[in-house]
């Protein structure tokens, strides 16, 4: 049994990690979770935002899943999810997009992963004013090399397993020639790097990237880019196959990953069977395709799936299951 922490967070995170739990355990994956909770329900009860066990159930099992966590305002944390990524170097955000059965969208054939650059770049969090009156505010951009290439190399690694033949780099090296030139660049590098032949280098704007992706987002496969652009990039394109409620994440170092749920706490409808488990359910797959555990991945994809074309869904995607009934449709479609 591979040990697994398990981070439920806040809100609805209990209600859709519970989901995770029973599907895991029906489709008999060999994976033990550690239950461990950080955030706003953990901090009312122990007067703690991130316990002590937390971090070293982190750090021996070296791999977690998790809900959205809520971070209390002025309690010392800016953001308890940038906090974990920082402190960890999880400096991959990974987030796969597919088209999904049953889902009302734009577009029919959209499958695509953004490998979202999430330790550097705008997000650094150094801002000042630049004079006394607080009429002028600056914030740092910073890119290393070493951060440009770690993240490219990902998406070139990803690309290269899984039989791609493109990856799209997003920048505006146009206007920002050191910091966005500095990325372009690696990755003109690295797709020069051998092993890599088969794949194309397509460089992309990051304003044309946008429309791109609205008008034709069929195209892309595997796209890399800096912090910023994203963070919004993979929200657009989470919206074009369905919402947040459908979104599943990871944050990847080389020595942890924590996979999660996209959306947040949802506080309107915790605690009333109404959230969609389908973002935590789905990093759980992704989770397993990491570990290498396949034959439970696609198990459990396939009973996801099956049960989407059903038309069995819950009522953020116009259906009327709940969030038990949802999980209990998969359960029997395993
Ligand atoms: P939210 O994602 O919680 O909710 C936005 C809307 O989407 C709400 O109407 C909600 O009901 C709906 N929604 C979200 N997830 C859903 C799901 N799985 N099923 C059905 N409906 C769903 O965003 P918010 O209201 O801006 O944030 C609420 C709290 O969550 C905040 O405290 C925020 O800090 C936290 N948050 C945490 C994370 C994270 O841990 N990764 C991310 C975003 C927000």
């Amino acid at each position: 049994m591979k040990k697994v922490t398990l981070i439920p967070g806040d809100g609805i995170g209990f209600e859709i990690s519970q989901s995770l739990e029973k599907v895991f355990k029906a489709a008999k994956v060999p994976i033990e979770f550690e239950k461990e909770n950080a955030g706003t329900t953990v901090y009312e009860k122990t007067g703690e935002l991130i316990p002590e066990s937390l971090y070293k159930s982190v750090e021996k099992n070296k791999i977690a899943i998790k809900g959205p966590i809520t971070t209390p305002i002025g309690k010392g944390f800016r953001s308890i999810n940038v906090y974990l990524r920082k402190k960890y170097d999880l400096y991959s955000n990974f987030r796969p997009s597919r088209t999904l059965p049953g889902i009302k969208t734009r577009y029919d054939n959209i499958n695509l992963v953004i490998f979202r650059e999430n330790t550097e770049g705008l997000y650094i969090g150094e801002e000042k004013y630049e004079d006394d009156k607080k009429n002028v505010a600056v914030a740092i951009k910073r890119i290393t090399k070493k951060g440009s290439y770690r993240i490219i190399k990902n998406a070139f690694e990803y690309a290269k397993k899984n039989n791609i033949d493109k990856v799209t780099v997003v920048h505006k090296a146009n206007i920002l020639k050191l910091t966005d030139g500095m990325f372009l660049n690696t990755a003109r590098e690295i797709s020069q790097e051998a092993g890599y032949e088969n794949i194309k280098l397509e460089e992309v704007i990051i304003d044309n990237m946008c429309m791109q992706l609205v008008t034709n987002p069929e195209k892309y496969k595997v796209i890399v880019t800096m912090n910023l652009y994203g963070d919004i990039l993979s929200d657009l394109v989470a919206g074009l196959v369905g919402g947040l409620g459908v979104a599943p994440g990871a944050n990847i170092g080389d020595d942890i990953a924590i996979f999660e749920a996209v959306h947040g706490s949802a506080p309107d409808i915790a605690g009333q069977n109404k959230a969609n488990p389908l973002a935590i359910l789905l990093s759980g797959v992704e989770m397993l395709r990491y570990l290498k555990m396949d034959e439970f991945s696609t198990k459990i994809e396939n009973a996801i799936l099956k049960t989407l074309e059903s038309g069995v869904k819950t009522a953020d995607l116009g259906g009327n299951a709940t969030t038990s009934e949802f999980t209990q449709k998969i359960i029997e479609n395993l």
